[in-house]
């Protein structure tokens, strides 16, 4: 058995590195490889832009 983080599936989780906020805007989502998607957001509080790999839901 794998171990799990347990993570929401959307941004919860996610903070900025730059000022610690935890709230970001959405750029643009797109697939990639591997079934993944890619999350270019954008920070709301210093506008710092950080890419998220994220697994695209319902497939395995
Ligand atoms: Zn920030």
């Amino acid at each position: 058995m794998s171990k799990v983080a347990k993570k929401p599936a959307d941004d919860h989780g996610l903070r900025c590195r730059h000022c610690g906020c935890g709230h970001f805007r959405v750029i643009y989502t797109r697939a990639a490889w591997g079934g993944k998607l890619v999350r270019r957001r954008e920070c709301r509080n210093c506008g710092k832009r950080v890419t998220t790999w994220e697994r695209k839901i319902g497939e395995e």
